[in-house]
């Protein structure tokens, strides 16, 4: 398969490699946001969230964590953002598991936003009891 995250896993791409184990590689991005972005990467080929096996989902993070606090106190970052895309609509663009851990600094340039939408009542209700049925 033609996955450059599988690449940079198995070390066929050479990297700058922060942190590995049995199965996760931490990189820096290639395209950081501010200086210390580092991506979390699966060393097994799954796209998404969705397909990954939740005990490896849940050591990806803690990793991410782990990262999150080395990055914190390398970079004397003001905070820092665990961002975890999945699918196109999400800004993913590398379809291999992976977490970003962006370190932000007050009055920094990167741009992520919430809100803008009007949430009627009616209609949280309802996708209150749709997400309850699918847990
Ligand atoms: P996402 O948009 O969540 O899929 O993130 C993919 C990230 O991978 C982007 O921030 C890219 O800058 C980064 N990226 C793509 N190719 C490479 C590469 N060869 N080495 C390091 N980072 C990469
Ligand atoms: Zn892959």
């Amino acid at each position: 398969m033609d996955c450059i995250f599988c690449k940079i896993a198995n070390g066929e791409i050479p990297s700058t490699t922060l942190y590995e184990d049995n199965d996760f590689k931490v990189i820096f991005d290639a395209n950081p946001g501010n200086i210390g972005h580092s991506l979390v990467i699966c060393k097994h080929h799954y796209a998404d969230i969705f397909e990954m096996p939740e005990e490896l989902t849940a050591k990806g993070f803690a990793t991410a964590k782990k990262i999150a606090g080395a990055v914190k106190k390398a970079t004397n970052c003001d905070g820092v953002n665990v961002i975890q895309n999945n699918g196109e609509a999400a800004g993913q663009t590398v379809f291999h598991f992976h977490i970003h851990v962006l370190p932000r600094f007050n009055n920094d340039s990167v741009d992520i936003k919430f809100g803008g939408i009007e949430a009627e009542a009616e209609k949280v209700t309802e996708i209150v009891e749709k997400i309850k049925k699918n847990l």
